[in-house]
């Protein structure tokens, strides 16, 4: 059995003093679990403190973005022994809206997720087709060729411990969700690619994270499909209390 994986995404909220507070509440409530791991993708400047606050507790605290390089003359980036060494575990790569207003290429995604296996880092790699490739009938097609060439290179034990984070650029923040069976069939169509690129033992452990306007009203009709394996979730994770329900639903 896959483990579901609950990943928060604040993307650019919170002052630090709020990150604190969230993180007590969370981390005070969450146990340690067999069936679901909650993990937080927070600014950088917030992490090595929400590192030292989940110490021996169940949350786990991912960065939303870093560089390939392990060092070097790259003003303003963030690398993946950075992140290492203050004790990150997850590092989300490719999120769409790094892709639309940073100019992340499916190139730059490859390199950064093989360079976080590089260093022990959970790459949580985002996919996923805008509204008019979806009415073109281009979904799979898009996604087939982002997961491609985002896995590019991967051994096949790397591909089996990255998470592929599914989320449709019209459902983001629009309170608009891709129906549980839509979500789920490109979820499907993910882990046929990672078949193809890899073998059926392979694909049958990674992680596909549906990600969208998910909240605790519509978590457990995502969950029970078949290849929905959690959920990356933006507004939803911002408040601690409705972080903790969709946790709790991974845990049914
Ligand atoms: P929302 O949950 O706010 O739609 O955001 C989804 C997302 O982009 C998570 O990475």
């Amino acid at each position: 059995m896959r483990k579901v994986v609950i990943a928060g995404n604040w993307k650019m909220n919170k002052v630090f003093e709020e990150s604190k507070q969230f993180a007590e509440e969370a981390a005070g409530k969450l146990s340690q679990s067999d069936k679901v791991d909650a993990v937080i993708c927070a600014p950088f400047p917030y992490l090595s403190a929400l590192v030292e606050q989940a110490k021996g507790t169940a949350l786990k605290i991912a960065a939303q973005n870093m560089h390939f390089e392990d060092s070097g003359a790259y003003t303003g980036e963030v690398s993946p022994v950075m992140l290492k060494d203050i004790g990150v575990s997850h590092v989300v790569i490719g999120h769409s809206e790094r892709r639309e207003y940073f100019a992340e290429t499916n190139e730059t995604v490859n390199k950064k997720a093989i360079a976080a296996h590089q260093h022990g880092l959970v790459p949580i790699i985002c996919v996923g087709e805008t509204l008019e490739q979806r009415e073109a009938n281009e979904t799979v097609a898009h996604v087939k060729e982002q997961v491609t060439k985002g896995l590019a290179d991967l051994t096949e034990e790397q591909i089996a411990v990255t998470i592929i984070a599914y989320e449709p650029i019209w459902a983001i923040g629009t309170g608009k969700t891709a129906s549980s069976e839509e979500a789920n069939e490109v979820c499907h169509a993910i882990r046929q690619v990672v078949k193809e690129l890899t073998n059926e033992a392979t694909a049958e452990k990674v992680v596909i994270q549906y990600g969208g306007s998910v909240k605790p009203a519509n978590i457990d009709e995502l969950l029970a499909q078949s290849d929905i394996d959690g959920a990356l979730v933006g507004g939803a994770s911002l408040e601690a209390d409705s972080f903790l329900q969709l946790v709790e639903a991974g845990t049914k």
